[in-house]
């Protein structure tokens, strides 16, 4: 049965069409899926009777089903695992930052406020969601990639996670502010399927997701960046970096045997130059591997003069990898050393360690 949020809404128009509907019944759909989000036919009460139930014979409105739920001591982090109807499993992860509930009476910024913004930009509620079930990149410390590729999502299916989780959120009077493509596979391996998913969650009729609210996260596949480029989208593009100089990059990284570093750094700053967006360069910091001075001057003098920006975490435990996690003295000095040449780099904090819900910590362990 075709999923409904693999449609378009010309394709949907089209559907309801050749039932002998007019087009606004589309629309009325459309509306009730991604404003109302609703989930059943049965609540499309404008609808009549006959329709939902054509809706609910000739349409699946689930797709994913939620296997396990588990949320971080703080519960400022959940991850829910989702079986896909052809029983492959994927996960997504919601992160809280800031309470709505302490910023009305006034309490304090917290560290990463703008300070600028409306309400809604210190209160965010990010949503990292995955592209496939698995991965074929074969990342050495990632463990989606140690599980391997299992298939691609269909758009709807990566739609789906997402409104799943904007229903849980305005069931509790909040909502959406962010939503990252870092979870399960790579986004770029996908490309048609994500940039889908991205166009009809934005769509302003509907869902009305604004592109830079996304953020892509790709593994460097540099063909795609530069195809990424010509879209001009606002998209946010990520690169996960992690190395700099290509014989450690290929052996954490596979992929960087087909696309070297300096292949890849051509395809981001075509980007740069092409869209005027800044990329935000990823890096796990490993003790001892890629934590060193000597790394951090050597990515500079890569970034150097670039639209750039460097988020270290230090690395997520992963059954699969030896490395440890740098120290936090250390990812101070790696970042003071990017600094002192000029590239701005912040650190992140690790999240949903302990639900095996943090970067690369994504598999389908059920
Ligand atoms: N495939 C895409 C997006 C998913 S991975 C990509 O690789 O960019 C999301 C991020 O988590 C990437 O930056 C990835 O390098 C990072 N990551 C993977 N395993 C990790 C680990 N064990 N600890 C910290 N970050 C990790
Ligand atoms: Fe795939 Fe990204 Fe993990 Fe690499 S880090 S294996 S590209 S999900």
């Amino acid at each position: 049965m075709p999923l409904i949020y693999d449609l378009t809404l010309p394709e949907l128009t089209a559907l309801l069409e050749s039932w002998g509907e007019k087009p606004y019944r589309a629309r009325q759909i459309w509306q009730g899926v991604y404003r109302n989000l609703w989930d059943a036919p049965q609540q499309f009460s404008p609808l009549s009777r006959g329709l939902r139930a054509r809706l609910e014979n000739e349409l699946d409105f689930r797709a994913l089903e939620p296997v396990t739920r588990l949320e971080s001591r703080d519960g400022q982090t959940l991850k829910t695992l989702f079986r896909l109807p052809d029983g492959q499993f994927i996960e997504s992860v919601l992160m809280k930052y800031g309470d709505p509930a302490s910023r009305a009476s006034g309490a304090p910024r917290q560290a990463g406020d703008s300070g600028a913004g409306p309400r809604s930009r210190r209160v965010r509620r990010t949503l990292c969601i995955s592209t496939q079930a698995g991965c074929a990149m074969g990342c050495a410390f990632c463990a989606t990639g140690q599980m391997g590729f299992r298939r691609h999502l269909s758009s709807g299916e990566i739609v789906a996670q997402v409104l799943h989780y904007a229903r849980q959120l305005a069931a509790a009077g909040e909502r959406l502010t962010n939503v990252v493509l870092m979870g399960m596979g790579e986004p770029f391996h996908n490309y048609e399927n994500t940039l889908a998913a991205i166009d009809r969650l934005n769509d302003p009729h509907g869902f009305d997701f604004g592109a830079r609210r996304f953020t892509i996260s790709t593994v460097g596949l540099a063909p795609a960046i530069r195809r990424f480029s010509r879209e001009k989208r606002q998209v946010n593009l990520a690169v996960s970096l992690h190395a700099a100089d290509d014989a450690l990059r290929s052996s954490m990284l596979p992929i960087n045997r087909k696309y070297p570093i300096a292949v890849l750094m051509d395809a981001c700053r075509e980007y740069t130059a092409v869209t005027h967006r800044r990329i935000t360069f990823e890096w796990a910091l490993i003790r001892g591997v890629n934590d060193t001075p000597e790394q951090a001057r050597r990515l500079a003098a890569r970034l150097k003069g670039m639209l750039a920006h460097v988020n270290v975490i230090p690395l997520n435990p992963t059954s699969g990898y030896a490395g440890q996690a740098t120290t936090r003295a250390r990812a101070r000095t790696f970042q003071q050393t990017l600094e002192e040449h000029g590239i701005p780099c912040t650190i992140r904090l690790r999240r949903g360690i302990e639900i095996q819900a943090g970067c690369g910590q994504l598999a389908s362990r059920a």
